[in-house]
């Protein structure tokens, strides 16, 4: 089941975003996640778009348009800018929350641009952003460098092929992280951890033993769990080869 992502080029029609000696930020974002897009597609993403032309959507609207498209990710792609200019260079990248699968993807997203030569000014969380907010599924915003910085956009000029492949190479890192959950209601969890921390730790030593472990995020609890499984009996097939590994286990079905 390959991953579905909804990329959104930031702002646009009436909507400048941005603006730094006529260079518009609307401009530079639907041009970055085209090159985005085309790349991920390439992966075997679906990949679909908020705007691919330059008219104007509501944030809001944006963010009902992910969820109604059901997509997996959402990742918003814009440029950011500081009251002076040229005092400020470097990308980050925006989170509802400083956990989860979201915070995984903002990093990689980030580490990835900093080898292409940008200041990583890391993660933040933002709670009150609508496309953050709104989103039902894991999203991100990048800033990627100070539109009002002529040294990031030097760097998004001259490098703009590495900067698209390095925001798909960090999507696509996540993804690499998190193996999608094949199809099926059965699922033995092997642990409910409040810190994320101890979660992964315990999903990387389950997949290191090749067990087809996952995260699951809900109510404030990282669930750590096998599957999933198309039947009662393999999901206790599997909850046996845990027990006797000396896992504590659980059957859940959805
Ligand atoms: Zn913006």
């Amino acid at each position: 089941m390959p991953y579905s992502i909804m990329l959104d080029a930031g702002h646009g029609g009436r909507d400048p975003g941005a603006v730094y000696n006529g260079r518009q930020e609307k401009d530079d974002t639907l041009r970055l996640t085209l090159a985005v897009g085309e790349i991920l597609q390439n992966n075997d993403i679906d990949v679909e778009y908020t705007r691919t032309t330059d008219v104007y959507e509501s944030p809001y609207q944006k963010a009902m348009e992910a969820n109604e498209a059901g997509v997996d990710f959402f990742v918003s792609i814009h440029r950011n800018s500081f009251p002076t200019d040229n005092a400020v260079s470097g990308v980050e990248s925006l989170v509802y929350s400083l956990s989860g699968i979201k915070l995984e993807m903002a990093q990689n997203i980030n580490d990835q641009l900093e080898s292409v030569g940008f200041v990583n000014l890391g993660v933040k969380a933002r709670p009150n952003l609508v496309v953050l907010k709104r989103t039902k599924m894991p999203a991100v915003l990048v800033e990627v460098g100070f539109i009002n910085s002529d040294t990031d956009n030097q760097l998004f000029d001259n490098n703009f092929d590495d900067i698209a492949h390095a925001i798909a190479a960090g999507i696509l890192d996540t993804f690499n992280q998190s193996p999608a959950p094949v199809p099926g209601n059965y699922r033995v969890q092997v642990g409910s951890f409040r810190n994320p921390v101890y979660a992964n730790r315990l999903v990387n030593e389950l997949q290191a033993q090749d067990y087809p472990a996952f995260i699951e995020e809900g109510d404030g609890y990282f669930r750590v769990r096998v599957g999933n499984f198309p039947s009662l009996d393999a999901a206790v097939d599997m909850e046996r080869r845990l027990k006797r590994a000396g896992y504590v286990t659980l059957i859940v079905s959805s």
